[in-house]
């Protein structure tokens, strides 16, 4: 609630969002909204054929598709979309996908500074933020540049069927996770933490709804939705404890992003919401239940999706390092980061214990 002592700055992000069923049919209108004439389509290797199909349907607008985008943007596939890019005179960049396209996608942008439209077909959020990254050998470089930044957001419900039910779901709690952390970020503000609020519900209703009925649209448009509020709250705020560990053991141990966060979500919302008032009433209000870590648990079992970070690969041998890492350099949480607090809550999940 807003009082007179409420003091804050809030630093909107300007893109247009077309949403809807079929809204695929729009993305040559918006290409000429956009006044571009010779854009590069990027994609992943798996969506090669939906990759082409955009750029039949773009037709003279387009130049060429580089569907070679991996996770993480390795620096030597930047370096080639980057490299087609100039060879072709692109004007602009389409990035259909998840954040992995989209994060190509900003990696031309931030050499370039072209424009980008965003056709997300995951709930990852990268397509509202302007941050990117970069991979080079095992070290990730992040930052922020408005110039990464979509001007135009394309998100077709229609495009989020055919995700596969268990990235349906990892992806709508890498999207959660942000909104849980925008909720108590040092940069927010009362419309972030509306939007957070607004976002963690729809998530979480519509992670409920395809447990049963994965082809649901109300629900698919629950997720959209949320994943769009989810993703400007990462864009307008500073992460905090759950964002610095995905980030770190994406990096050292190469664990997949949306499931990293799925994992480990519960029980940094248990170690932070303990002292976080405002978000806990937030979130208990969104989940209807005074315990959120517990209802994400129960919802991720409904799911058959519970798993521990040693199901992802990770060891005890690997939690002195990371623990380093998530120690070693200063940022905002709403609780103090120790070492021993972090070695607990890597162990916990490492085992899948009860957060
Ligand atoms: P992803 O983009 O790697 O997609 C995972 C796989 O699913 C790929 O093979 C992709 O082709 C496939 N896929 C995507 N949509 C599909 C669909 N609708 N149907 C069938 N298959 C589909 O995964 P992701 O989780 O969306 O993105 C992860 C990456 O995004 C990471 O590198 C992460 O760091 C980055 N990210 C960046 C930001 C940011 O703000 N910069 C935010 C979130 C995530």
């Amino acid at each position: 609630m807003i009082a007179a002592d409420s003091s804050f700055v809030h630093q909107g992000l300007a893109s247009r969002v077309v949403f809807g069923r079929g809204t695929i049919a729009q993305v040559t209108d918006e290409v000429v909204r956009l006044d571009l004439n010779r854009v590069l389509v990027v994609t992943s290797p798996e969506q090669e054929a939906q990759g082409n199909d955009l750029a039949a349907q773009l037709g003279k607008r387009t130049r060429d598709t580089f569907a070679e985008a991996t996770m993480h943007v390795p620096a030597s596939v930047a370096a080639a979309a980057g490299a087609l890019a100039r060879d072709i005179a692109a004007d602009g960049v389409v990035a259909l996908g998840g954040g992995s396209a989209i994060g190509l996608a900003k990696a031309v942008a931030l050499e370039t500074s072209l424009p980008i439209l965003a056709i997300p077909t995951t709930y990852a959020g990268s397509e509202m933020t302007p941050v990117w990254g970069l991979t080079d050998g095992q070290r990730k470089r992040t930052g922020r540049d408005t110039r990464v930044l979509p001007k135009t957001v394309v998100y077709d419900l229609d495009l989020t069927t055919s995700l596969p039910a268990d990235l349906s779901v990892t992806s709508a709690v890498n999207a959660l996770a942000h909104a849980v952390e925008a909720m108590y970020a040092p940069d927010g503000s009362p419309v972030v933490s509306l939007t957070a609020e607004s976002a963690a519900s729809a998530l979480l209703s519509g992670i409920d709804a395809i447990a049963t009925a994965p082809d649901d649209m109300d629900a698919r448009a629950r997720l959209t939705y949320g994943a769009w509020l989810a993703g400007s709250c990462l864009g307008a705020t500073t992460m905090s404890l759950h964002h610095k560990l995905c980030h770190v053991l994406g990096g050292l141990y190469d664990l997949p992003h949306a499931w990293t966060h799925t994992v480990l979500l519960p029980y940094v919302m248990r170690y932070n919401l303990a002292v976080a008032a405002d978000a806990r009433e937030r979130l208990s209000r969104a989940v209807g239940s005074e315990d959120p870590p517990g209802v994400l648990v129960e919802l991720l079992g409904r799911h058959g999706l519970r798993r521990s970070l040693a199901d992802l690969g990770m060891t005890f041998g690997d939690i002195d390092r990371a623990v380093d890492q998530a120690v070693g350099s200063a940022y905002p949480n709403p609780r103090e980061v120790t070492a021993p607090e972090v070695t607990r809550i890597l162990s916990a999940a490492l085992c899948g214990d009860d957060p």
